[in-house]
């Protein structure tokens, strides 16, 4: 569905991505384990181009991008096809939940109010907030505001959804509420590329596990192996240390 060879990135002279290669199919539940700062964040920045890298090239179903030299045209092709949640929500502080969820459906998709209400609503629902359409994002814990930016990502019905540690900014009590949806989408098909230092949610949802250090993948693989029969002794030392934690 989706596939990025060798995508590059540097910020003043320091390179951050050294080339890195992404194959995410339908159905998949990617999750990317790695230490901070190894480049985990601006990964999934430039393959929804909110950084552009310096190479790397994107085929997204049938069509082929130079992901240096991509046209506004075709970000915005892609971003029709894509979602993302922030690790800090990135929700308007000035607008209520389904505001928030509809906002992009009108502005972007030139969606129909009252079409986009239902599909906001409907979104709101899925993510257990069906009682909170009209409460502001300082109303809501932080769980419930994740859980909005879940039901923004979903609205737009994109073929993947990006999570940036999507649970790190929350207080532990309210972590399960939200690992609890994205394993709910996840079930019903979803297709999902997570980085998270939450090991559980990487070892029983998803399909497939990298490890990415100083902005490359030191070690990718399904759960099972990963967790259980590290090839590579760094993996084996970092999962010891959050084991740790
Ligand atoms: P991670 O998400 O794995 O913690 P990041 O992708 O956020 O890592 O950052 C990787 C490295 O890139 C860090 O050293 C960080 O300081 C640097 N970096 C990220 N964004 C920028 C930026 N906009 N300008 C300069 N350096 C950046
Ligand atoms: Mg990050």
């Amino acid at each position: 569905m989706l596939e990025i060879i060798n995508i590059q990135k540097s910020f003043s002279d320091v390179a951050v991505l050294k080339g890195i290669d992404l194959k995410i199919n339908k159905g998949d539940v990617i999750s990317i384990l790695g230490p901070s700062g190894s480049g985990k964040t601006t990964l999934l920045r430039c393959i929804n181009f909110l950084n552009i890298a310096d190479a790397g090239k994107m085929y997204f179903d049938k069509d082929a991008y130079d992901m240096h030299a991509v046209h506004k045209k075709e970000i915005a092709q892609i971003r029709k096809k894509t979602a993302f949640v922030f690790q800090n929500y990135n929700l308007f502080r000035n607008k209520i939940a389904l505001q928030n969820v509809i906002e992009g459906l009108i502005i972007a998709r030139k969606i129909p109010k009252k079409e986009a209400i239902v599909i906001g609503k409907q979104a709101l629902d899925k993510v257990g907030l069906s009682n909170r359409y009209d409460y502001y994002p300082h109303q809501l814990s932080g769980g419930q505001q994740q859980r909005v930016g879940i039901a923004r990502a979903i609205a737009s019905n994109p073929e993947v959804i990006f999570f940036d540690e999507p649970t790190s900014a929350l207080d532990p009590e309210l972590i399960g509420e939200v690992l609890a949806v994205m394993k709910q989408l996840a079930s019903e098909g979803m297709t999902m590329v997570v980085v998270t230092h939450e090991l559980n949610f990487a070892r029983n949802v998803s399909n497939k596990v990298i490890f990415m250090e100083n902005g490359k993948i030191v070690e990718e693989g399904t759960p099972k192996t990963f967790f259980t029969s590290p090839k590579v002794a760094r993996t084996k030392q970092f999962l010891t240390a959050l084991h740790a934690h």
